[in-house]
């Protein structure tokens, strides 16, 4: 049995290294590794972060799609990630906890739980594996006295440096050239250091200012590991060098990317940058520019979910736009991603009205969230024949992921075969019940969803609501309670929360549960 994904078009994907679209082949083809930088966990995530979740999670369905088994692992750095990516100012950790006034590793703990919360609503997969910065400090500090015994290191009394200039071509991943590059944008003011671009690998806590919450010893005295070395000990360890993908916001091309093929190269004493693939998502964008914790005012997950927005129609949002592209935000331009999700739930409701129950095909528990990290292609699309027509449906729709993940076209797709006048609604819910396992939008998993959605083309009117409630009632007297659950179960499939007692819920309402 294959995935409908393998027998299509080979998967294409843009690698920031060679600033191409290439064709993707994994190292090993039972098992694609992918590490993704994690979020640094001393607020809680923007949405512009989640938006590099959602990229990275549609990045490993379209995987899956094609037939691969797939290791992903993403990081929590709970630590070392400072102010400023080069390397300035403060550790952002510690600054929470002066702010907040509370224990730095409650922070560390809170909004890791936040984080992964936010994940679960957006309905990405959980990672195979989540790695803490914190709990690798051993291994940081004897990779980097690995970087010193290959000679890339300098000591200063802030800490152990590495010499950007002992490896080479660093910063060709990096979009600005090296040299053009001023002294104020990529440079700490730190005495001492040989060149601009030349980073910290371990940071000794500063004398003054008593005892850090976050500092360990090591053979450069008390400190904290450099946040580029987490990533480079935490994706080698868990995936080998080189894995397949690696993955950050554009922002990471920049310099911690840079960063971490420099330690990699120097660590391994290979050229390769330790991943055959580097691959990066855009900004969300709104009115201010790129989202950013530091600017004290973002938007989050929650915050969406307060005004009424429901998670998956953020990750519509997200869909609708090319990762490589900027994603404008604005609450005007969620609201209309929940029209849209409303509409498409709304017809699918519909359809599956149309079809008995079980008929068709069961939605595999296994896509959701909570039951772990596996995701796998429901049986039932695979062993009931598609039409021709419903077939070249796939067909486009595995054309456009394969090339380089074009999740836009992918939605008119989807709505092309809703109104499609000659599919039947079985094929028609096989092909949606395929696409959706790429799109993570929970289509046919409606009761995840929210079921008092009601259909746009509801096939029930209200005449026929009201007569169906009276059997239930009559239905319950006589204890019928089969016949009751049937009308019941009817009911909920046309977008109707039955809660006895209660009038039937029209209107739509976030539900999380
Ligand atoms: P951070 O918590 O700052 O380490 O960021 C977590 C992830 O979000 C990284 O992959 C960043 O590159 C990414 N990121 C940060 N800001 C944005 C944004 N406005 N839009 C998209 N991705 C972002
Ligand atoms: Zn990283």
């Amino acid at each position: 049995m294959t995935n409908p994904g393998t027998q299509g078009k080979p998967l294409r994907l843009f690698n920031s290294l060679t600033r191409k679209v290439e064709e993707f082949h994994p190292m090993n083809r039972a098992e694609t590794r992918i590490y993704s930088c994690g979020p640094t966990v001393y607020n809680d995530a923007h949405i512009g972060n989640l938006r590099a979740y959602v990229f990275t999670d549609t990045l490993r369905r379209a995987l899956t799609w094609k037939g691969q088994t797939v290791k992903h692992v993403i990081n929590i750095t709970d630590v070392g990630h400072l102010t400023s990516d080069q390397d300035e100012g403060e550790d952002k950790m510690e600054l929470a906890s002066q702010k907040m006034a509370r224990d730095i590793w409650q922070i560390a703990d809170h909004f890791t739980r936040a984080f992964k919360d936010d994940l679960r609503k957006l309905n990405v997969l959980r990672p195979s594996l989540w790695s803490t910065a914190t709990d690798h400090i051993q291994e940081m500090i004897a990779c980097a006295e690995r970087l010193q015994r290959a000679g890339v290191t300098y000591e200063l009394p802030t800490g152990l440096y590495f010499d950007t200039t002992k490896v080479p071509n660093y910063g060709s991943l990096s979009l600005t050239p090296m040299e053009g590059q001023s002294e104020g944008a990529r440079v700490e003011r730190i005495e001492g250091k040989r060149n601009p671009s030349d980073f910290a690998i371990w940071r000794r806590s500063p004398e003054t200012g008593g005892k850090r919450q976050m500092e360990w010893l090591s053979p450069w005295g008390a400190g904290a590991p450099g946040w580029h070395l987490e990533c480079s000990v935490m994706s080698m360890k868990y995936l080998g060098s080189p894995f397949d993908i690696h993955t950050g916001g554009i922002d990471h091309r920049e310099i911690h990317h840079c960063n971490e093929i420099a330690q990699n190269q120097a660590c391994t004493g290979a050229d390769h940058s330790g991943a055959n693939w580097w691959m990066h998502n855009n900004f969300l964008v709104d009115r201010s520019g790129k989202m950013s914790k530091s600017k004290g005012e973002f938007a989050t997950l929650t915050s969406l979910i307060k005004r009424g927005i429901h998670p998956l129609a953020f990750r519509l949002l997200c869909l609708s736009t090319h990762y490589r592209s900027e994603l404008e935000f604005s609450p005007e331009i969620v609201a209309g991603q929940q029209v849209r999700l409303k509409r498409l739930l709304g017809a699918v409701t519909a359809l599956r009205l149309k079809v008995a129950p079980g008929e068709w095909l069961r939605i595999p528990r296994e896509i959701a969230y909570s039951s772990g990290a596996s995701l796998s292609y429901p049986r039932s699309v695979l062993e009931n024949t598609l039409s021709p027509e419903a077939q070249q449906f796939v067909q486009s729709f595995d054309g456009e992921l394969a090339e380089d993940l074009m999740t836009p076209r992918l939605l008119p797709i989807l709505d092309e075969v809703l109104g499609h006048a000659k599919l039947s609604p079985e094929d028609k819910l096989r092909v949606i019940a395929s696409m959706d396992m790429v799109l993570g939008l929970n289509l046919l998993d409606t009761r995840r969803v929210d079921l008092s959605v009601r259909p746009e083309s509801a096939p029930l009117s209200e005449q026929e609501v009201e007569a169906l409630l009276l059997q239930r009632q009559e239905a319950r007297k006589a204890k019928d309670f089969a016949r009751a659950d049937q009308i019941r179960e009817q009911l909920n499939l046309a977008g109707i929360d039955l809660m006895d007692g209660q009038q039937p819920a029209w209107e739509w309402r976030p539900s999380l549960a």
